[in-house]
């Protein structure tokens, strides 16, 4: 997986800028999606495939797309049946190694609204912010818009600039804001303000649904507040670095072996070190997340003689947890189970 995460960047850029083309020529040659924009809109087009040509405009639902689970969960809470949601990255699919296709965009430009979680997590949405024409009519949201967002350590980044990641590609900040119940929650203050703007109509209706969702997300904060702040430990080691903002939030320390992308490789002298911190401070778990292959948590925790345990950045749903009703608060209740069993 690393090796096509190292050499995939410059093509996955080749990739992207025909797929944008490919994108305007689809649209060209349905009419446009353009015309008067978000009111007037796309109800021309009469056969435009799929799920293109929807909007307020053809007197039906907003549709809204979503770039990745997190704001897929956020637009579908608050939406209800009021808004008609596509997310981009499939399940079981992980999204830091993931471009749009052609027809992505196509459904991007022709949507009333999408979300994207931004600080740099969607490093494609440059271009396709550059790609899509003004007047498609798609409102654009960047739903980490108002988090106090952490920098990065300038001495990691450049070392993960070996890697040649596409992910928090600006450089500067940790894009993984949602992995805190605090952060999600003005994640989804901004979801519902955006959802009131493209259809002012139901305003009401998503404060409504608002109300519910911050009610379990404030619920889900008070749970890692109490329940963490009595523990002896603080420091987890984690294989991807996902959790600062959750670490940030509730008074933990991250140590993390691969880097901001799942499959950014460590180095041996890196390694080591995580081995040896390990065993210096009796540590009995090494966190390890579902999307991605364990090989790395379990070879690193039998060298230091401690156990893996799933901590999950909830960047995307297994097919199994979305048959099971798993969401983005039922997994981070089990990270909040997780933890408290290896900060014991
Ligand atoms: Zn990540």
């Amino acid at each position: 997986m690393h090796d096509a995460g190292r050499r995939s960047v410059k093509r996955k850029r080749y990739a992207l800028a025909s797929a944008l083309l490919a994108a305007a020529m689809l649209l060209a040659g349905c009419g446009g999606a353009g015309g008067a924009g978000g009111s007037g809109g796309s109800a021309g087009g009469g056969e435009s495939g799929g799920n293109g040509g929807r909007g307020l405009s053809d007197g039906g639902k907003p549709g809204v797309v979503t770039s990745f689970y997190p704001l897929f969960f956020l637009a579908s809470e608050i939406g209800g049946d009021r808004v008609d949601v596509s997310n981009l990255v499939p399940a079981g699919v992980e999204p830091h190694d993931w471009t749009p296709k052609s027809r992505d965009l196509v459904n991007i430009s022709r949507a009333d609204l999408f979300l994207y979680s931004g600080a740099g997590f969607e490093g494609w949405t440059d271009e396709l912010l550059e790609g899509i024409e003004s007047d498609s009519g798609v409102m654009i949201v960047e739903a980490s818009e108002g988090i106090e967002l952490i920098p990065l350590d300038p001495e990691a980044e450049a070392h993960e600039h070996e890697d040649e990641h596409d992910h928090g590609h600006d450089g500067s900040v940790d894009p993984h804001v949602w992995v805190s119940p605090k952060s999600m929650l003005r994640m989804a203050q901004n979801v519902r303000d955006a959802l009131a703007a493209v259809d002012p109509a139901n305003a009401a209706v998503y404060e409504e649904h608002y109300g519910t969702l911050a009610g379990r997300l404030e619920a889900l904060d008070e749970a890692y507040e109490r329940e963490l702040s009595g523990l002896p430990r603080r420091d987890i080691v984690v294989s991807h670095q996902a959790f600062a903002y959750l670490c940030r939030d509730y008074g933990l320390n991250q140590i993390a072996v691969m880097g901001l992308t799942p499959e950014a490789e460590p180095k041996a002298q890196d390694l080591k070190r995580i081995v040896n911190f390990v065993k210096e401070n009796g540590i009995q778990y090494i966190f390890f997340e579902e999307l991605v292959s364990d090989r790395l948590a379990r070879t690193l925790a039998n060298e230091a003689g401690a156990e893996t345990l799933v901590l999950n950045p909830v960047e995307g749903l297994t097919p199994e947890q979305e048959a099971n009703g798993d969401d983005y608060v039922t997994i981070m209740e089990m990270n909040l189970q997780n933890l408290k069993k290896a900060l014991q």
